[in-house]
């Protein structure tokens, strides 16, 4: 857990998030600024910067909030209708928060390619 790190202090129940869902591995709140109808970030407990370092050092984790996210989009009721998972990385792509997350999107019609 990093002192510094938004997520690491949610994951650790620091600071309140709205949970709707929990695995092993990861956990599933709601963004507190939504930009859909469902809007749920998906992250793992443990820290680490981006997807792909955890891809790198624990892929089954990355595997369990996949699912995860899953289990996000059929408890919401969106699962039939639809939904996306994005991986901000970096800068330029306004990752803001340096702990890894996939966000849940749904619940509208989502424009491609998104901005
Ligand atoms: P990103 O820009 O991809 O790094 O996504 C970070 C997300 O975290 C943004 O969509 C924020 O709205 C969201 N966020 C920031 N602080 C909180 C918080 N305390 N609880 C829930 N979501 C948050
Ligand atoms: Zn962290």
């Amino acid at each position: 857990m990093a002192d510094d790190c938004l997520f690491c202090r949610i994951a650790g129940g620091e600071i309140p998030a709205e949970m709707v869902a929990t695995s092993d591995e990861a956990l599933a709140f709601r963004d507190i600024t939504p930009a859909a109808p469902t809007h749920v970030l998906v992250i793992p407990r443990a820290h680490w910067a981006n997807v792909a370092e955890v891809a790198a050092a624990a892929p089954q984790t990355l595997v369990d909030m996949v699912r995860l996210a899953a289990e996000v989009a059929d408890v919401e009721g969106v699962a039939g209708d639809g939904y996306r998972l994005v991986a901000n990385t970096g800068p330029s792509a306004h990752q803001t928060v340096f702990h890894a997350h996939l966000h849940v999107l749904a619940g509208r019609s989502l424009t491609w390619p998104p901005g």
